[in-house]
């Protein structure tokens, strides 16, 4: 499509199927497994992730991430070990932030050892923490930001230059940001990956993943993903479309909430501490200014010890104590009982994470209700 089309005309149309058939206004549903083969250059195959649905999404996503080429995956973590499966081996070591995603936290300490593949965690999120990781063998970094559940920022140029420096492939989960607020692509990464059942979808109602890069790269996480076989059913590819056609409008929304949220709570008796990257109190604010496009709907923030926590929680009348994140309602967790629960508590505090530490999910309702919510809990 047209580069010079912005992006919410990029979320609504890039990649859609134009019904030749009826004229339809929006993309048809192709459900078959079965296509032909004679006379065919490729063949498609819903496990070959090239029907005509997943194309809709891989095309969308592309352009979103500023990427050469993107493909769906049925969850973020298919997307995540897939894609690490297609560029560790046996013998190879990759370095991970230290604050990373559970699910990615576990992948790699319960099964990489299987694979006889070694890693490093960061000891913290500077540069040199990662200099400091990289070894000769070393075919991976691998980065989050913002982060769970602090939001803390990783220099994304930085990393993307050590990298390419040493020729080491690098990784971002992106789905914290969204391409909306976020293009790692434009900073030098190699792969920016999501789990697309967050921002992407947006309604806390499918599982899916993606993953974007150069057209080399996710030609080779394409055939790793045909052997691993985690791609996307027809019908979900339908509603991730659809999702995506509001992506803009949503995340602009979940961004002027959260700043207004993060910004009034930080004057509040009862909280301590307000986690936001766009509060100009937050320790990487500078680093969020040059790398973001918008500070993003997530935020954390830490009750006074006299509240206890798992009451307040069940004060919020609107507010939905909900594991997982990124739906247009406003959901929220207690890290240290949910996330971060299998951390011992001397790790947890390392890290910062307290009891008293609320991790808030900022939905699209009106900001003054999402406000209005979280104060009256305070007061018993
Ligand atoms: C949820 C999440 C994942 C995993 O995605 P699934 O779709 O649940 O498999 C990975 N990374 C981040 C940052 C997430 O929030």
């Amino acid at each position: 499509m047209n580069d010079k089309r912005g992006k919410h005309t990029v979320c609504i149309h890039e990649g859609e199927i134009r019904d030749e058939q009826f004229g339809g206004a929006i993309s048809p549903i192709y459900l078959a497994s079965s296509y032909p083969f004679i006379d065919q250059d490729e063949k498609r195959y819903p496990r070959y992730f090239n029907t005509p649905n997943q194309e809709v999404i891989g095309k969308k996503l592309a352009a979103l991430e500023h990427a050469e080429a993107a493909l769906p995956f049925s969850s973020g973590m298919a997307a995540i070990s897939t894609t690490l499966l297609s560029f560790l081996k046996q013998g190879d070591h990759a370095v991970f932030q230290n604050e990373i995603y559970g699910g990615s936290f576990n992948l790699i300490h319960k099964e990489f050892e299987n694979f006889g593949i070694e890693f490093t965690l960061t000891r913290g999120i500077e540069i040199r923490d990662f200099e400091e990781a990289i070894r000769p063998n070393t075919k991976v970094i691998y980065i989050e930001t913002p982060s769970n559940p602090l939001l803390s920022l990783t220099d994304i140029k930085a990393v993307a230059d050590l990298a390419r420096s040493k020729g080491i492939i690098s990784i971002i989960d992106n789905t914290f940001a969204s391409p909306i607020n976020q293009t790692p692509i434009d900073l030098g990464i190699d792969i920016s990956l999501h789990s697309a059942t967050k921002y992407l979808g947006g309604h806390s109602d499918l599982c899916a993943g993606v993953v974007a890069g150069s057209e080399a790269h996710i030609e080779k996480v394409l055939h790793k993903g045909r052997n691993l076989g985690g791609s996307l059913s027809e019908f979900t590819c339908y509603m991730l479309e659809r999702s995506i056609k509001t992506l803009g409008l949503r995340v602009e929304k979940h961004n002027q909430n959260a700043g207004f949220v993060a910004e009034q709570l930080q004057s509040q008796n009862g909280v301590t501490k307000v986690f936001y990257p766009g509060l100009t109190t937050h320790k990487n604010h500078e680093l969020a200014r040059s790398q973001m496009n918008g500070y993003g709907g997530m935020l954390s923030f830490e009750l006074h010890p006299s509240i206890d926590a798992k009451a307040y929680l069940r004060r919020l009348e609107l507010i939905k104590p909900a594991m997982s994140l990124a739906g247009v309602e406003s959901t929220v967790i207690q890290p240290s009982l949910t996330s971060h629960a299998l951390m011992s508590p001397d790790e947890r505090a390392k890290q910062g994470i307290s009891d008293q530490l609320l991790r808030l999910s900022v939905g699209i309702e009106d900001k003054e209700d999402i406000f209005e919510d979280l104060v009256q809990a305070l007061k018993v």
